[in-house]
């Protein structure tokens, strides 16, 4: 059978993604990947698709924001699948460098992320969010989108990403795409695949986690006890090796005290199995006046 898809443009070098980018009429969308694309990566197509004239999707395993103990060498890599998939989704142009196409060199100037860059995630992978804004900028500069399309599950990254194009005056909009969920809560990563039947059971406790919190807030708890209640769940599942649960303030990252009110990051990092997962919510803690 013949496929009726048109398949994207797909460039791997800078000379072609200029020529190609060059022919692309109106705004753009960047839709950035480390490939290994699921329905995660398909809802941030779908908005980009909506929102801009050509979409872009850059697939990029980016060493810079992995450390040494990390997963770089076992990240999934599915090319194939992942063009299928932008091909069904109708996006234009797949950019998708080799590591010497992107770094040339190593990089001696690189953004760093701040303080921002060092609680929660940075505090357990140091570096990470400079490799992170680096390679951001770089295919911001690289692309030349009007619009770019990040996750909701990597709230901190997101933040980062958005305090970069304020505090750097890149002329980009950044757009949130809510987290894709499996039925059962567990939020999609590429990583999930690395996950045994058993770790994905484990697992649940994360999103598990995050509704208690969740539900905890809507009843009208302070933050001291949001918090309390979504590490009460995680402690009840020794499978998940906790690296943090943390509820914080949405753009400064900052602890919250009982007073707080209005919107918080519940956030969680932890590992099942050898596979370390992230997952976050927002929660409205209610006005202290309004609480029972
Ligand atoms: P990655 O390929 O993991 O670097 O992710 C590329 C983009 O997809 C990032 O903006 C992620 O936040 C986003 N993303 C990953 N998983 C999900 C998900 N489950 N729901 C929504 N966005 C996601």
């Amino acid at each position: 059978m013949r496929s009726t898809l048109t398949r994207p443009v797909v460039v791997g070098d800078r000379t072609e993604l200029e020529a190609a980018r060059a022919a692309q009429p109106g705004n753009v969308a960047l839709v950035p990947t480390m490939g290994a694309l699921h329905e995660g990566h398909r809802a941030l197509i779908r908005a980009a698709r909506a929102a801009a004239d050509a979409v872009v999707v850059s697939i990029f395993v980016n060493p810079l924001q992995f450390g040494a103990n990390e997963d770089l060498a076992r990240y999934p890599r599915t090319f194939d699948a992942d063009l299928e998939m932008c091909a069904v989704e109708g996006v234009d142009l797949v950019f998708a460098p080799s590591t010497s196409a992107i770094y040339p060199e190593q990089p001696i100037v690189t953004v760093s992320a701040g303080a921002l860059g060092d609680v929660l995630e940075g505090a357990h992978r140091a570096g990470h969010f400079d490799g992170v804004l680096t390679v951001v900028l770089k295919l911001f500069h690289l692309t030349q989108p009007s619009l770019a399309f990040f996750g909701a599950k990597d709230a901190q990254q997101l933040v980062l990403i958005r305090r970069m194009v304020t505090d750097l005056d890149v002329p980009v909009q950044i757009v949130t795409v809510p987290t894709v969920r499996e039925p059962d809560g567990l939020a999609l990563s590429s990583r999930n695949r690395h996950l045994s039947p058993a770790d994905r059971v484990a697992a649940l406790a994360i999103s598990r986690a995050l509704r208690a919190g969740e539900e905890a807030a809507a009843g009208g708890a302070a933050a001291p006890a949001v918090w309390a209640t979504a590490g009460k769940v995680l402690a009840d599942e020794p499978a998940v090796d906790l690296d943090y649960v943390a509820l914080v303030d949405p753009v400064r990252l900052v602890d919250l005290t009982a007073d707080a009110s209005g919107p918080a990051l519940l956030a969680v990092a932890g590992r099942v199995g050898s596979t370390r997962l992230i997952d976050n919510v927002t929660v409205q803690l209610s006005p202290t006046r309004k609480r029972a």
